[in-house]
């Protein structure tokens, strides 16, 4: 059994009721059988035997995909999800497949737990066409039609979160626009929206692109608990509608988390208070009084747990939710990560626009890397930016090229 979350998450900071009463996914595995069976539709498959030619999701492939280029693994995880509440049918996820329908029901029923299953729906394949999104400008208009904005599937990406940010930037482009205003442009360093229109738009994608977090630079500051700090002052300054509002929840938030780090730098605790608790979490014991923050700076302590030792702490933290006492927390605990983290966008800004000599030739830097030296060859980028974007060129590869021109 796979319970849902504890404590349950939510998408954005509206103020919808926490979900209660959750139904449990289940795991199970594939296995030998299954795999045998599956194998047999293998030539009825379009995407085997060559009718459809495209590149499938890499990173969701489909069952006879995972049979395939994983064959040392003789068996693979599904996750049984439920449809609804009031409804028996599941999705079975990790089972997506184009083989044959009677193959693959044949092959459903070999799985533990399955055995007595009823298939509503066979699962089938897809294949779509996309524009390359390097056509596109940063504000998802296209270059070559003036006022016409593309999101989504459309620009090479699958999933809804893609689809929908993209929607969303080019929904208020289009309005800027109307507005003769400047475009809302967000930088790597502001968002994942700005990592994923800055990927398609300067590197373009051969595959379905997704917004994985290793696609970003700065993950230490685009965090989902400040998710709302980084971008609703955009949304005010836009005059999005019910900003306002929201604002004022970011000010408070800031506003607590301040005060709890406050009292973090200014309470102390003794060594009898204390060092119960640290010795229960593998943590040494103190000799003498020390400030609450130094405490919460070791691993496996946390603001929580320390609460639950301390009842001073307790009572101080009664007033406050879940959310800004998260914020506090992490703002103190990574501190040091978050600042250096923020010099090097300072950092990566002066040097984006730095120009690179237009006939180059890399390949007479022996210390950067091959692929390194390949890539930038090939795409000639105008700017150190432009460069450190290239996929295959590494933070590495990008100080040998300020070395190089003297920075
Ligand atoms: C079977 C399946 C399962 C998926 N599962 C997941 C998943 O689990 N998680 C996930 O994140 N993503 C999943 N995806 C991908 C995700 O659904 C898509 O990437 C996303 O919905 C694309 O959104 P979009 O708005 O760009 O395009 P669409 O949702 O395709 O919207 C395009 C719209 O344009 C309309 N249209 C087309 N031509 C015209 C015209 N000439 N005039 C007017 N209207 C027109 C279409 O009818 C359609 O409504 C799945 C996709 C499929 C097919």
């Amino acid at each position: 059994m796979q319970p849902g979350d504890e404590p349950v998450g939510k998408f954005s900071y509206t103020d919808t009721p926490l979900l209660t009463n959750q139904i449990p996914c289940h795991i199970t595995y594939t296995n030998d059988k299954v795999h045998d069976i599956l194998r047999t539709g293998f030539d009825k498959s379009p995407m085997f035997n060559g009718r459809i030619q495209g590149l499938g999701p890499r990173y969701c492939p489909s069952i006879e995909d995972k049979i395939e280029r994983f064959s040392d693994k003789d068996s693979h995880q599904l996750f049984i999800e439920p449809e609804g509440r009031d409804t028996v049918e599941v999705y079975i996820n990790g089972f997506s497949s184009s083989l044959p329908e009677d193959v693959q029901f044949k092959a459903l029923r070999q799985i533990p737990g399955l055995e007595q299953v009823k298939m509503f729906r066979p699962g089938y394949a897809i294949e779509y066409d996309y524009f390359p999104p390097t056509q596109l400008k940063l504000s998802l208009e296209t270059h070559l039609v003036k006022n016409l904005f593309f999101a989504g599937q459309i620009n090479g990406t699958t999933g809804y979160e893609e689809a929908g940010c993209q929607g969303l930037m080019a929904g208020l482009n289009a309005a800027l626009a109307v507005r003769e205003e400047d475009p809302l442009i967000l930088k790597r360093s502001e968002a994942y929206i700005g990592v994923l229109i800055d990927d398609l738009v300067n590197k373009g994608t051969q595959e379905p692109y997704r917004m994985f977090t290793s696609r970003a630079e700065y993950r230490i500051l685009l965090r989902q608990d400040n998710a709302d700090l980084r971008l609703t002052p955009i949304a005010q300054r836009l005059g999005m509608r019910g900003a306002d509002a929201r604002m004022e929840k970011v000010q408070a938030k800031k506003q607590a988390a301040a005060e709890i780090a406050s009292f973090f730098r200014n309470a102390s605790v003794t060594p009898e208070q204390i060092n119960p608790y640290l010795s229960a979490h593998d943590s040494a014991p103190t000799i003498q009084k020390v400030k609450l923050h130094q405490i919460l700076l070791r691993p496996h302590i946390d603001i929580e747990g320390l609460a639950t030792a301390l009842p001073e702490l307790q009572q101080f933290l009664t007033p406050y939710t879940r959310e800004y006492i998260e914020l506090a927390e992490i703002n103190m605990k990574y501190e040091g990560y978050i600042q250096k983290e923020h010099e090097m966008v300072e950092k990566m800004s002066r040097l984006e626009e730095l120009r690179l000599q237009e006939d180059f030739d890399y390949n007479s830097i022996s210390s950067l890397s091959l692929e390194a030296r390949d890539k930038l060859t090939r795409h000639r980028p105008h700017t150190i930016g432009q460069a450190s974007r290239i996929s295959g060129v590494s933070p590495a590869d990008v100080s040998v090229l300020l070395i190089h021109m003297g920075r």
